[in-house]
This record gives structure tokens, sequence and C-alpha cells, in this order.
């Protein structure tokens, strides 16, 4: 039987077009009516869903309690932090009528939720007793995006954001860093994508932020992606909301805040850092299906090969697995193998007549394409020890990427010439002006993605002047 079968572009022919091929073919999201918008199918949600329970866990884990915020906000609130109004307001979308009537005041979809949060914490917070305020809000936000693509820019995302309250300067930066370590893991240990971590530069600074922290990933095309980012936002906030509280010894003073967010972009991340030209690759912790079994089956044999399949099937979920079984009868066993590696699950497992035989089944890597036969017998160890490895090897490979991509030049012409054929990340000192900044963007189109905890002094390549290391790339 033949079929027309959409061919999936190859990654390095045009990474544009495959990344929103594969969004679509392996069933991640497809496209809303709105511009935009985006409805995430389930198999794209079961990841978000598995990330979610690590990053909600770790919020307990440091203390956080959830609630919930609501979804408007009325516009002047949004006007009381100067900043912050400046630059959000051009990305709001805003609510103008109530049925058939005009609202007397416009209300903003919260495209971030710090000045409606603000507002409540006005309320609640009233002496140093009250102090400090870890809560986070799981939801859906909006931002009426230009430019848009699924998963990593989309004009309405699923995200959680943080909003805490400090007594002092120093608890709210060490709260910021705190939670900027825990995407930091998560990212490690559940996408397999080493983030580098550092602060923004003032322009790219959250509008109200005294400080904005960034976990910056490398993506498969040598482009940079702001994967999640943390804000110390001093007392600016405070001040706007006249929120404060008396401390200890009875005086009125403001607290300090902090918030930070993670979205759905991560599933982008994931998609542009693992993927290849047969599709996606899962890291196995965040895969909705850790394993899948494909029965090789012909004529004659078909029954017996179902019968063990199934069985097979039972085993392993029943040994915990997140287990699929393909007994599609109208697809031969390589068209499976492809469909299966185009959504990128971890392992495959063949079974075929001759591996009943011998007790046995075959194991088939999705991240190297190994295979392995191994005994029915010890096959549920066998399998939880290849997940593992899988999931390390991962890490470890887009590891070496990132290492091979990040560049230390010594000359602007260097820069430049790096920027433009072999992208990547690129160090080089940054004499800390707006100018240079803005000249390195317009004729590189690289952006500053991070100044590094430990910066080096040097000079700067364009001005000359003294600087600090500063990481430069082209950004998502
Ligand atoms: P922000 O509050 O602006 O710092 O946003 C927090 C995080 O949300 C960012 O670091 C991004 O990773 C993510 N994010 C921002 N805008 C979008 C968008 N349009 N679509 C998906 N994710 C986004």
């Amino acid at each position: 039987m033949t079929e027309a079968v959409e061919k999936l572009t190859k990654k390095s022919d045009d990474p544009s077009r495959w990344y929103v091929q594969l969004v679509r073919m392996a069933k991640l999201a497809d496209y809303g009516p709105v511009r935009g918008t985006f409805a995430i199918r389930p198999y794209g949600y079961e990841v978000w869903e598995r990330i979610q329970r690590d990053l909600d866990d770790r919020f307990k884990a440091t203390g956080h309690k959830n609630a919930a915020f609501p979804l408007l906000i009325p516009e002047s609130f949004l006007m009381k932090e100067a900043d912050h109004v400046e630059g959000f307001a051009p990305e709001c979308a805003w609510v103008t009528m109530g049925g058939d009537d005009e609202l007397e005041e416009r209300l903003a979809i919260r495209p971030t939720s710090e000045s409606i949060i603000c507002d409540f914490y006005r309320d609640w917070i009233h002496s140093y007793r009250d102090l400090p305020v870890l809560i986070n809000q799981w939801c859906n936000v909006m931002r009426w995006e230009k430019v848009t693509r699924p998963f990593l820019r989309s004009s309405e995302f699923l995200w959680q954001e943080g909003h805490t309250v400090h007594a002092t300067a120093e608890e709210a930066r060490e709260e910021t860093l705190r939670m900027l370590g825990v995407y930091q893991d998560t990212f490690h240990e559940m996408l397999a994508i080493p983030v580098l971590t550092g602060r923004k530069s003032p322009s790219e600074r959250f509008s109200g932020a005294v400080e904005t922290f960034t976990c910056e990933a490398l993506m498969g095309d040598g482009r940079a992606l702001q994967a999640a980012t943390s804000h110390d936002l001093g007392q600016n906030f405070a001040e706007a909301f006249d929120i404060s509280f008396l401390d200890e010894n009875q005086n009125r003073v403001r607290p300090y805040q902090t918030s930070w967010g993670f979205s759905t972009r991560v599933i982008g991340a994931m998609i542009l850092v693992h993927g290849d030209d047969r599709g996606l690759k899962i890291p196995p912790r965040i895969a909705p299906t850790e394993a899948v079994i494909v029965p090789i089956w012909r004529g004659k044999n078909k029954p017996e090969v179902r019968r063990e399949a199934e069985t097979l099937f039972s085993e392993l979920k029943a040994a915990n697995f997140r287990m699929e079984v393909d007994l599609d009868e109208e697809h031969s066993p390589g068209w499976k193998f492809n469909e299966h590696e185009l959504r990128g699950v971890p392992v495959r497992v063949e079974i075929g007549p001759k591996d009943i035989e011998k007790g046995q089944v075959v194991l088939v890597r999705r991240d190297t394409g190994e295979k392995e036969s191994v005994p029915r017998s010890g096959l549920a160890e066998r399998l939880r020890d290849l997940l593992q490895t899988i999931q390390e090897d991962m890490l470890r490979a887009a590891a070496a990427f990132r290492h091979e991509n990040t560049h230390n030049v010594e000359t602007y012409e260097e820069f430049r010439e790096v920027i433009a054929e072999r992208r990547g990340f690129v160090v080089a000192p940054w004499d800390g002006t707006e100018e240079t900044e803005a000249k390195i963007k317009e004729e590189t189109k690289a952006t500053i993605r991070l100044l590094p905890f430990e910066r080096q002094e040097g000079k700067d390549l364009v001005s000359g002047k003294p600087g600090e290391t500063a990481v430069f790339a082209r950004a998502y």
C-alpha cells in the first residue's frame, strides 16, 4: 500500500520550516484562528505536564504555594509603574466591551501579573510577620507579539509566574537567584538542556525590575534562546502600589519583591536543541511514552507475535514504564519506525518471531540509533538503565555542542565573522555602554544574551575602552 506521507524537511536545509512542520507532524501543537494562538495537543501537553510537575515540586520544596489571580487587569493598575507600562502596554490585548456595553476602563488580558498581584499584596501585607510572601501562579498570559512561532513566541502561552515579597533587599536577591537555580536544575535534569546563567544588560531587563537574571540555551542552529528569567524588582512595585509593613521596630517600611517566569517556550527549546532530520528526540524524563513496542510480523505468524507484543506491553506497563504498543495492521514496521522516531520516543522495542524463539527483544535508542538484543528475563532492568543513560547522554551531547559553538574572539572582525558564519555564543569584553551594545546589534544582529557571574576584564572590541566579559549571540 502506498500513501501520500508528508516528508519532514531536513533540519540543516531549512531549520525554520523543519521546526514548524515537525511541531505539526509530531502532533505537539496546531495553529489557532487568531494570529499567534495555538492548541497544544495531548502529546505536547503531556510533555508540559511532566515539566510542570517537576518544577512545581521544586517550588513547593523551596517553600512556595500556588494561587490564582484575575485574568483581567484594569488599565490604571498597569499605569502605576512607569517602566512596566512602557514595556508592556504595546503588547497588551484590551477588553473594551462587556456584553453590549462599552467599559468605563479598558481591561488588559494579563501579559504578566505584577500589577494585579501587587494590588492584592497591599492588603495582605501589614507586618514583618506577614513576610516573606512566596506565591506562584500557573496560568496563561497574552502578549500581542508581532512575529510568532509555536511554543517559542506565541501571543497566548502557558507559564508560571512566581511573585514574592521580602523584608530585605538581600533576601529578595537571594530568592531571585534561588529560583534561577531551580530553573537551571529543571533544564539540566528534565529537559537535558545545558543553560548559561547570568544577568541581563540594562536594555534587556524586565520592565520595572532592578535586575533581571536569565537562563540562556543554545539551539541546534546556533541561535540562542532566553529560556527563563528571574527578576529582582527591588522596591519599584512596592512604591508604585504603596505596599508597606511595620518592621520589628514598628517603623513603616517598603518591602522588596521578586518575580520569575518559565513558559511553554521550553518545549520549543527541547525541539530545537535535540531534534534532528528524523524528528523529535524527547528526553526520557519528560517523554509521554518512554518506549514503544513495534511487533515485526509477516502473514501466518501475526497472531503469535501480536500476543507476545501484548504480553510484553502489559509486563512493562506493570513495571511502571510509560509504554505504547503499535498494533496497527495497516502500516509496515518500517513505516512505524519512522513515525515513532518522528515523535521522538526514546526507545523502540522490536519483537519478531526470531526474538520470540530466542526469548529476547531488540532495543533501539532514538538518540543514537544503537541497537541491542536483550533477554526477556532482564528486560525491565535493562530498559530502566538505558533510559537513564539516554537522559544523561542527551545532556552530554547538548553540552558538547554548546562547547564547540562557544567562541572567544579577539577582534571585532573575528566577532562579525563568527556571528555571520558559525553563529553560537561569542564571548567578548563589553564596555558597559548602550552605544556599543546597539552598534553591535545593528551591525551583526547579535545581542548580549547575558553577563556571566564571573567576568574577566578586557578591552571592548568596538570602542577599545575597558570592559568585562559578555556573552553575545543571535537569538530567537
Ligand atoms: P518575562 O516575564 O517577560 O521575563 O517572561 C518570562 C519568560 O517567559 C521568558 O524568559 C520567556 O522564556 C517566556 N516568554 C516570554 N514571552 C513569550 C512568548 N511570547 N511566548 C512564549 N514564551 C514567552
